[in-house]
């Protein structure tokens, strides 16, 4: 019988190819982890996945897909790594053991013959020069033997400890890719949806916390005249102006295509819409040129404000918050918004300072 054969590369560019013409014809983006889902959807060799891939219809949201990635990727990939890790933690953890062990039988040795010579000594009733040469000498044996399996028990530790740092470093490294946007290097939207649900685990944090979203303006129009690489390149800058506009401790993520995402912490509603404005008025003063120097004209950024205190819960605070940037969209856009409670809708600190 002849073993199954093995995907040849022309079948292999077929599937890539095929990835490629589909995402296009659906208007999906070129990120990593939407090639992920559609290559598995497209070989078929995630079912389920498939299916909910099939399910989203001719356009897909990227909110959808990205429902689906974490669904099916980061988190099983997560649950690898850290099992892998616990793996190796568990075995150091066992050889360190198995010194320690080690090193107590030695001493308990080491006790047994320093507690046998006493014994001789203090049994005899005459102790001849000779003699105490003799148990000297032997004592002495005994305890550079421990003194020098004690150096040896520590550096065996220090390996050890060496292998499990090792291990620590990986595992943070790896925490920080699975939080960093592979195309601009600030965080992503998992990192953004910790960060954000931890506003609402601590009064304080409900107190001193605001969000800001931002929306590229017209980011469409942008890519079709100039291509995907250009937009990924303004996407980059745009990035790179947020991280190096604000203050070091503020977070800063890229939450969807276009779309940021600052949370403000111990700032003022107006000091919020303050640092919203230094930004856009940044965006809109910078220059997008590409390496040719052809100018990629005038970009411009929409901005929705919330403070934390105006909303019950994480999700509250991000649909108010892009509820807010719609109106800076629908308002004429390159223009910040703050939420505000509709007449129908008041705020909650409207109703507890209410005095009727
Ligand atoms: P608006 O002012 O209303 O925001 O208009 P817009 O054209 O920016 O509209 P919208 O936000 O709906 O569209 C965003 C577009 O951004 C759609 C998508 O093709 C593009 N996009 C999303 N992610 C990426 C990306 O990673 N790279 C590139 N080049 N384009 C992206
Ligand atoms: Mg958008
Ligand atoms: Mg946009």
């Amino acid at each position: 019988m002849q073993p199954a054969a093995a995907p040849t590369l022309d079948a292999h560019n077929d599937i890539v190819t095929g990835v490629v013409t589909t995402m296009r014809q659906m208007g999906v983006v070129g990120l990593p982890r939407n090639y992920e889902i559609f290559y598995e959807a497209l070989t078929g060799s995630n079912h389920n996945l498939s299916l909910e891939v099939v399910g989203l219809g001719n356009r897909p949201s990227q909110d959808e897909l990205d429902r689906i990635g974490r669904k099916y990727f980061a988190q099983n990939h997560d649950q690898d790594i850290v099992a892998q890790a616990r793996k190796v933690i568990a075995k150091e953890l066992e050889d360190i053991a198995g010194i320690l062990r080690n090193e107590r039988s030695h001493i308990e040795k080491y006790g047994q013959i320093l507690g046998e010579t006493s014994d001789g000594l203090s049994n005899r009733s005459m102790v001849t020069r000779e003699l105490l040469q003799k148990v000297v000498g032997a004592m002495s044996v005994a305890t550079n033997s421990t003194i020098d399996h004690g150096r040896q028990v520590a550096s065996a530790l220090r390996e050890k400890s060496a292998e499990l740092e090792s291990v620590k470093s990986k595992l943070e490294e790896y925490k920080k890719l699975a939080d960093t946007d592979p195309l601009t290097h600030i965080w992503n939207r998992r990192a953004f949806d910790t960060r954000i649900a931890r506003i609402y685990s601590s009064s304080k944090g409900i107190l001193f916390n605001a969000l800001i979203l931002a929306d590229i303006d017209r980011f469409k129009e942008i890519n079709d005249r100039y291509g995907h690489p250009v937009g990924d390149k303004i996407i980059q800058m745009i990035a790179d102006i947020l991280k190096t506009s604000i203050r070091q401790d503020m977070f800063v993520a890229r939450t969807g295509g276009e779309e940021f995402a600052l949370i403000v912490d111990g700032a003022s509603e107006q000091a919020t819409f303050e640092i919203a404005e230094r930004i856009r008025l940044l965006i809109e003063q910078t220059r997008f040129s590409g390496e040719t120097g052809l100018d990629y004209g005038p970009i411009t950024i929409s901005m929705g404000i919330c403070m934390a205190s105006d909303a019950e819960s994480a999700d509250d605070l991000y649909a108010k918050a892009d509820r807010a940037l719609y109106r800076s969209k629908v308002n004429g856009r390159n223009r910040i918004t703050k939420f505000s409670a509709t007449p129908d809708r008041p705020l909650k600190s409207w109703l507890l300072y209410r005095k009727d």
